[in-house]
């Protein structure tokens, strides 16, 4: 009876989550994602966690992971041990490629940047409209879905390079018609509510690179899933890929979890903020001496509303 009670109350427990990549430092915007996460988790007795998202080893570098966790600290907020880093759970990322594989629904795609750049010029030179993902990039050429899978493997061990890419058009078919999420905050056209999903727009969406043995869009949703976590809080630039991980998160049998996507802060130009501009880094505002409740004065002056 204890015992079920105690599960009742930890399965009714909410899980949030902020899970910057070390690839640079932490800017304004991540300081609004990581304090929504932990006010929102506090507010309902829920769980606090940080992931690092090092799956990327040509960006990730252990100086900015550290700076992660010194950032954090000074901000105030506690988050669970251990820490999950993406680095140190390759195998369970390939398990589900694997899977994919089997279901059919992956093939290599041997194109480099260039070659595909050439064909949409090609294509767009005699008047032709290429698709655009919603970053604004040519989707991947269709022709090699077809491609024999003995000459493909040949291939691949005869060392060429190529990423495996997920056959949109199949995926669509094993998918259901009304996938769609459950939107707390809203998407850049004021999307809110339930919104349907459109992983379509995204074309054939690498899921495993040379350089790169998962992509973020698939370790996303399996940690997500592998986590617990009910409530995802990010920034508006990843509502868009929300309709992927929902397309991810059905193919493998996954739970969808809410979804939040904040505004994102203004740089000081008006842009995007980037972890490169190192103005608006929150390690600058802290040596410039605005302490981490100025620092939530300051988000709260662009309007963003902690609860
Ligand atoms: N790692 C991603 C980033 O730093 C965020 C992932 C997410 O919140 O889903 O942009």
């Amino acid at each position: 009876m204890a015992e079920d009670l105690m599960h009742n109350a930890l399965s009714k427990s909410r899980v949030f989550r902020f899970a910057p990549s070390p690839n640079g430092l932490l800017h304004l915007g991540h300081a609004l994602s990581a304090i929504l996460n932990h006010d929102l988790a506090a507010a309902c007795g829920g769980r606090f966690l940080l992931r690092i998202e090092d799956i990327d080893p040509a960006r990730s570098r252990p100086e900015f992971e550290a700076a992660i966790y010194r950032d954090l600290a000074w901000l105030g907020l506690n988050w669970e041990k251990p820490v999950r880093r993406q680095s140190e759970h390759l195998g369970f990322y390939a398990a589900a490629l694997e899977r994919l594989k089997a279901m059919g629904l992956l093939y290599p795609g041997f194109l480099s940047r260039g070659e595909v750049k050439a064909q949409v010029q090609a294509h767009e030179a005699i008047g032709g409209v290429w698709p655009r993902d919603p970053d604004g990039a040519p989707l991947y050429p269709k022709q090699e879905r077809g491609l024999d899978r003995d000459e493909a493997l040949a291939w691949i061990s005869e060392g060429r390079q190529h990423a495996w890419r997920l056959d949109m058009d199949k995926a669509l078919a094993l998918a259901p018609a009304s996938l769609g999420w459950s939107e707390a905050g809203a998407g850049p056209e004021g999307e809110t509510g339930v919104v349907s999903a459109r992983p379509e727009r995204w074309g054939d969406v690498i899921l495993s690179r040379p350089d790169a043995p998962v992509s973020y869009h698939l370790a996303v949703v399996l940690d997500d899933a592998e986590q617990g976590v009910t409530d995802v809080v990010r920034g508006q630039d990843l509502f868009h890929a929300t309709s992927v991980h929902r397309l991810l998160q059905s193919l493998l049998g996954l739970p969808a979890p809410a979804y939040r996507h904040h505004g994102l802060v203004p740089g000081p130009d008006g842009r995007k903020l980037s972890k490169s501009n190192q103005d608006t880094g929150i390690a600058a505002y802290r040596e410039k001496g605005l302490s981490p409740t100025g620092l939530r004065a300051l988000l709260a002056g662009y309007g963003f509303v902690f609860h």
